[in-house]
Formats: C-alpha cells, structure tokens, sequence
C-alpha cells in the first residue's frame, strides 16, 4: 500500500529533481460530469478491450438507461496486423450496427463515445495519444496516433456518412465507473478485471497539482491511474514469484504491464500452469506426468480457473473436465485433484489480494463514508471467489469507509455512451 501510495503522489507532483518517476502512467480524463437522471436522446457507445469489440446504443426514456449490444469478434490476424486494419475492423463493425437497427435516418448525428482500453495520454475529451500496446494487440505501428483520428480516418475510407459524432475518447475504467455511478451514487471508483486490469477515480480538481482546466463546477474529475504498470521500475520485483518472470518473459509485450501480470485475466492461467508445471517436474503431481500442460503454454486459461473455483465442497466435476482437456483425468488421483484446486485456490486469491491492496489505497483516498467500487470483466463476473478474496483486504485496510464492490456488467461500452453524454453536458457548460 506504501508502494502505490508513493507512486500515486509521484504521477500527481513529479519529484522536481527528476530523482523519481512514477510508474502509473495516471492522468485526467476530462470527463467532469457524472449522470444524474435527466438524460433524454440515443447515444453510441464503442468499446475496445482486447478479447471483444462491441457497440452499444443507450436510449434514455424517463431516466431509464436502454441498452442494446452488438459483439464483433477481432480476427487474431488483425489484431497483430498494422493498426489501420484495427480501425478499419471498427469502422465496418460501426457501419454493420447502423444499418442493423436502421439509425442511418435519424434526424441528426448520434453522438458517441469511445472507449479505448489501452495506456493513452488524454489531451482533451476527444482526443488522445497511443502509448503502448497491451493484452491482446500488438500492430506494429499506432504509438503516438489519436485513437479518434484513426476512427474518423478509418470510418472516411471504409463507411463514409455514418451518422456518428465521435464526442469523447475515454479508458474503460473511466466508463465503468460512470455506468457503475449510474447503478449506484456512492461509486466513486471504476475498476476492470478482464483480460487486463486497471482503475479509476473521481478525484477533486483541487488535488491534482497540474490541473490546467477551468474551476468551474463539477469540482471534480475522474482520474484514469493506469496502474498496469506499477511495477516496472522494479518497486515490486521483492514481492515477484519466479512464475511472473516466466509468464513475462513469454508474453506479447515482455517486461512491461508487471502488475497487469500479477493478476489480470490474460495471465492468472498461465500463473497457475506454470506452478502445476513445476510440481510436475518435481514429481508431486500426477506421476511426474503432463505433457499437454507442461508442454501447453498459454493453454490453461483463466476460464480454466474460475471453473474449478467453482467446485463446491467436496464436488470435483469442474476440475475433471478441465483434467480431462490436458488427458490427467484418468491419471489423477484424489490428492493430485486436492493439490490442483488448492494451487488455484491460492492463485487467485494473491491475485485478488493484490488488486485489492491498491483498491484498499484508493478507498482511502476518496475517503468517504460509503466508498461502492463497480467492477467490470469476466475475471470478476465469473469468478465465485473473487469478491469475499478482495473484501478480506478492504475490511480490513479501509476502517474509515463501508466499502461495496458491485459488478457493473458491460460497464464499459454502456459507458461509452454515457462519456458522450457527459461530453455535451461539458460543452453546453462552457457555453454558459
Ligand atoms: C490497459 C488499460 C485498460 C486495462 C483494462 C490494460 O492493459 O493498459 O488502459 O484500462 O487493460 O482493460
Ligand atoms: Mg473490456
């Protein structure tokens, strides 16, 4: 928690000496308005993760949100191909949703906000610059390019006159945690557990040491933290196992994102094999036999995991089905089954232990009474165990607030469409 505390205050007021650097690679979001109700009209929402693309449209009728939701699956090739062909994928995708459900004749442009999950430095409320790749992408090219302009060029070659307004660019943390400020007032913090994992907060204008904006009101903001990176300076190497040095090494974008790599849904699995893997090797686990799991990285998936977390008591159905895609359903014997549930067991709950010690800094930060943290990903939604792991470390580090972890379901692409909301009530604001 000191670890994160130092390196929150670092990407706040770097140290002018320049001794320093944090490795978060926080900022603002420019998104300043939460919802409150009054929301009329359709909006457009687009979210790209890593696993899924999605568009979704909200309509607002009598303060009640609607949301339709269209997946589009990323061909592997494209996602390791240059990042026009990413975009083109969007815009096409985009063009499909349109005609789908006829919006080509509203009477004006449908505003719509994107949501773009990979490490981006925000210039304004739609306009932003590439700093890595993570999780799944990995073009070789888009580091320092807009994700807007890439949008509106992609959608100008591959479906011209959509009737969009691309209105803000925003992290799935940042739309998480309006969609999840939608379900409940007290959420003040937006989390992702999904394929990767990061957070953000509302924060006030008056603690953010370069602030540039305006003091109007909302007195707030929310704060992307971007905390798939801490760690990389090494802060965290003493906590580090010899597994996350493996998993890193093999990995789509080696020694970065070491955090990420502690706990997100890309990695938990491969965590977990290359543990099984070692007891194999050392001949406690099935004979000192496995080939397809010693042999298989990056086979033994995170879905793998939550469902043998899902086993209850002494039932081991879940377990033998997932023996039986690496062929040790036969060879297993019941201590071989008992030692892979419990390396599992304690897996996932370091790694729940882990995100939930920087939740449990965050908490304190926001420091009010009632502190609700809406959760969005499938590492959260499907694992049993994941919420009663996080709460053991917030109840017991977060004395001063009663904290709630909520999960908010597609959180992050209704919330897109709630960003391009908030992005005219900003612009009808500076107006005024
Ligand atoms: C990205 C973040 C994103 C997170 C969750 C990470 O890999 O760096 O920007 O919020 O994944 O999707
Ligand atoms: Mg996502």
């Amino acid at each position: 928690m000191s670890i994160f505390s130092k390196h929150m205050e670092l990407a706040n007021s770097p140290d002018k000496n320049h001794r320093q650097k944090s490795d978060l690679l926080m900022g603002n979001s420019f998104i300043r308005e939460l919802l409150d109700g009054t929301e009329q009209g359709d909006f457009l929402g687009l979210d790209l993760g890593g696993t899924n693309f999605r568009v979704v449209r909200v309509s607002f009728k009598d303060g009640q949100a609607e949301t339709t939701t269209q997946y589009y699956t990323l061909l592997e090739s494209v996602l390791c191909g240059p990042v026009a062909g990413v975009f083109d994928f969007i815009a096409e995708s985009l063009a499909d949703f349109v005609d789908r459900y006829s919006l080509k004749n509203s009477r004006k442009n449908i505003p719509l906000g994107f949501t773009f999950s990979f490490p981006s430095s925000q210039v304004s409320i739609n306009q932003s610059v590439i700093l890595h790749w993570t999780k799944t992408l990995r073009c070789p090219d888009g580091i320092g390019d807009d994700p807007v302009a890439l949008l509106e060029a992609a959608i100008a070659r591959k479906a011209k006159d959509l009737p969009v307004d691309i209105v803000a660019v925003m992290s799935d943390t940042v739309s998480t945690l309006m969609a999840g400020n939608y379900l409940d007032r007290n959420c003040r913090i937006g989390l992702i557990l999904g394929t990767g994992c990061n957070a953000a907060f509302v924060e006030h204008i008056s603690e953010i040491d370069k602030w540039t904006g305006d003091d109007k009101d909302p007195q707030h903001v929310i704060v992307n933290v971007e905390l798939g990176s801490f760690g990389d300076s090494g802060c965290l190497d003493e906590f580090r196992t010899e597994y996350e040095r493996e998993l890193d090494k093999y990995s789509n974008h080696p020694a970065s994102f070491t955090f990420e790599k502690s706990c997100a849904g890309m990695y938990l699995g491969e965590f977990v094999r290359l543990v099984l893997t070692r007891l194999i090797r050392e001949g406690v686990l099935f004979g000192g036999k496995g080939e397809k799991l010693t042999e298989g990285r990056w086979k033994f998936t995170t879905s793998h995991v939550t469902s043998i977390e899902s086993d209850q008591g002494n039932s081991t159905t879940k377990t033998m089905e997932v023996l039986e895609k690496f062929d040790l359903a036969t060879t297993a014997t019941a201590k071989d089954i008992a030692i892979v549930r419990e390396v599992v067991e304690v897996s996932s709950r370091r790694g729940a232990f882990w995100i939930a010690t920087l939740m449990a800094v965050l908490v304190n930060h926001v420091a009010l009474p009632e502190v609700t943290i809406a959760i969005d990903g499938s590492l959260f939604e499907k694992h049993p165990k994941y919420h009663d792991s996080m709460m053991e470390i917030l109840s017991k580090f977060c004395s001063k607030s009663k904290v709630k972890l909520i999960l908010a379901k597609d959180g992050s692409g209704q919330g897109g469409a709630f960003g391009a909301v908030s992005a005219l009530r900003q612009a009808a604001r500076d107006l005024r």
